[in-house]
């Protein structure tokens, strides 16, 4: 039944690629195949000290940092984020970080992981958007990895006003000191791999893994499926 409203409604509102525009063809699923083999990918988890990883140097303590595309204005990977957070469309989320889980698959940077946790959304974020983007991404990674993903424990404590107009430093001063971990014996001796949406001055993702850190014998790595550096 489902399928056949879906065919239904397909007649007026075709599923269309959020990249190109063109209406998904017969098993294709929320990108086109065409876009899907363009996808800028960084294959940055094979490459230690890359330039993400240079990015962040000095700022946190971190094992590896790598991002599955480089986000690009007007690019594909910009579309695909655009649909995730803004077009209500939490399954392409999923999607994305299957895709992102097949390409790290197997390497040395998802093995040494041992749980995956979200970037939090403030609760009246979540609220309003009916669901946390990174969270989607980081179900998809875990179908693909089998690495479990823990949502609850590193938690937003405040709700942070538009970081969008606010110089670097703003935006690190607003964000330091909003995340809280609820308790810390769960991350104890855990290396714990950070999921963001996408990386871009990397402040709010700084000051999650600070959090983290404070959890004894913990480690921190970071992903994003978007890096703008
Ligand atoms: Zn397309």
């Amino acid at each position: 039944m489902r399928n056949i409203l879906h065919d239904f409604f397909g007649l007026f509102f075709p599923d269309l690629c959020p990249v190109c525009r063109t209406r998904l063809s017969e098993g294709e699923q929320y990108i086109c195949t065409d876009c899907l083999l363009l996808l800028p990918k960084t294959n940055f988890h094979l490459q230690p000290e890359n330039r993400l990883e240079q990015f962040f140097a000095g700022r946190i303590p971190f094992q590896r940092i790598a991002a599955y595309a480089y986000f690009i204005k007007d690019g594909s990977i910009q579309q695909i984020i655009h649909e995730l957070k803004y077009n209500h469309n939490p399954k392409i989320g999923h999607f994305i970080g299957q895709l992102s889980g097949e390409n790290i698959k197997g390497s040395e940077f998802i093995s040494a992981i041992d749980v995956l946790v979200p970037v939090p959304l403030h609760p009246k974020r979540e609220k309003e958007r009916g669901y946390n983007q990174s969270y989607e991404i980081c179900k998809g990674i875990s179908e693909t990895t089998g690495i479990p993903v823990d949502n609850t424990t590193l938690i937003r404590a405040v709700n942070n006003p538009s970081q969008t107009k606010n110089s670097r430093f703003d935006r690190w001063k607003n964000v330091e000191n909003i995340f809280t971990i609820t308790d810390p014996s769960i991350f104890q001796n855990k290396h714990i791999l950070l999921i963001d949406d996408v990386i871009t001055t990397g402040s709010t993702l700084e000051s999650c893994a600070k959090e983290v850190l404070k959890c004894e014998n913990s480690k921190v790595s970071i992903f994003a499926v978007g890096t703008a550096n």
